[in-house]
């Protein structure tokens, strides 16, 4: 990887945008011709003035995904080295991970769905481990982990951790984004497919020091996020309040959720949430899923991950009102 030399492409020889462009062997004629900004640079400069950090501590990916597996690209050695990771939690990691062929330590979370902090000092030394990731909130269990398990991860393993905020946005949580000046091990990951409402437009942010910014720059196919979607994504960026009124009603309709999906008599356990989804425990998971299906609602069934648990996603007061009428039919 160190001596990789990239590929340039025409946009790095030359990085002004009027001129008569005669280098990329486009068509001339047309509007959307010509190749996009490599570099995402006015969505890049937007989003960094809303988070107050510097555009080089910034990478912008085809999704989240896309800097999951960047960072198995960059930083393990195919069949020798190893990752790390939380279970239950989001199913990329190891997928990524297999497909990269890395080996996985799995350290499951705990009966609180937190970090089991003794069983990560076994193998937190393991000289082929080069990468944690941490998930918080957490997919599929919807908690935060606690901020100094993390702090303590971070500053006791001396290979990289990735914290995935996906659903930074519905908690009250601070981001870690401010702390990657401090460790120069983090990479702290957001994503415009959650609360900035924008999952068909495939951008992940990868926040993390200049160094390892540069790395993801030089491994990336050069026109990784298309023109048309860098607009959508600046567009929705200068519309910032709206979202915050969108998170605003569904952290309202979650605790709404919450409480009315305790009452009813097939609902074992609610879990409590920072995300913009709920992890209940039921009577019979497989059974309450096909009947949502019969009824055309659809849910995740996790109970793969986590025994008679489905995730529901919160929507709109009209499709929760909908869901909750279909659940309190239900006769076990
Ligand atoms: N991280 C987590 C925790 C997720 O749950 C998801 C999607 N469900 C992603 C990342 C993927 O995000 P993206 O759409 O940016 O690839």
């Amino acid at each position: 990887m160190k001596r990789l030399t990239p590929y340039s492409c025409a946009r790095d020889d030359y990085k002004g945008s009027s001129g008569v462009f005669l280098d990329a062997n486009e068509n001339p004629y047309g509007n959307l011709n010509r190749y996009p900004d490599p570099y995402q640079q006015n969505l890049k400069a937007a989003i960094c003035r809303t988070k107050g950090v510097d555009e080089k501590f910034l990478f912008l990916g085809n999704g989240s995904d896309e800097i999951i597996d960047l960072c198995f690209r960059v930083f393990c050695e195919p069949g020798v080295d190893k990752a790390m990771i939380f279970p239950p939690t989001y199913g990329m990691y190891e997928v990524s991970a297999s497909i990269n062929d890395i080996g996985v330590i799995k350290v499951k979370l705990d009966d609180d769905f937190q970090l089991d902090i003794k069983e990560v000092e076994k193998h937190i030394s393991y000289e082929k481990l080069k990468l944690v990731f941490i998930c918080s909130p957490n997919n599929p269990t919807g908690n935060s982990m606690n901020h100094k398990d993390i702090e303590y991860i971070i500053q006791n393993f001396s290979g990289i951790v990735l914290l995935d905020e996906a659903y930074s946005d519905f908690t009250n949580e601070p981001s870690f984004i401010e702390k990657i000046s401090r460790y120069p091990n983090l990479i702290v990951m957001q994503t415009f497919s959650k609360a900035l409402g924008l999952a068909a437009v495939r951008i992940g942010m990868a926040f993390s020091n200049p160094a390892i910014i540069q790395y993801f720059n030089r491994i990336k196919p050069p026109y990784n996020i298309s023109t048309l979607n860098q607009e959508a994504a600046l567009n929705k960026w200068a519309d910032i309040n709206v979202i915050e009124q969108q998170v605003g009603e569904i952290k309202e309709e979650r605790k709404r959720l919450t409480s009315e999906l305790a009452c009813l008599n097939i609902t074992d356990h609610v879990f409590p949430s920072d995300a913009n989804f709920l992890l209940i425990k039921v009577k019979n998971a497989d059974y309450i899923y096909n009947y949502l299906v019969n009824n055309k609602i659809i849910v995740r069934n996790r109970s793969s991950l986590v025994d008679n648990c489905l995730r529901i996603t919160v929507g709109t007061k009209n499709e929760n009102d909908k869901l909750m009428n279909a659940l309190k039919k239900i006769t076990l």
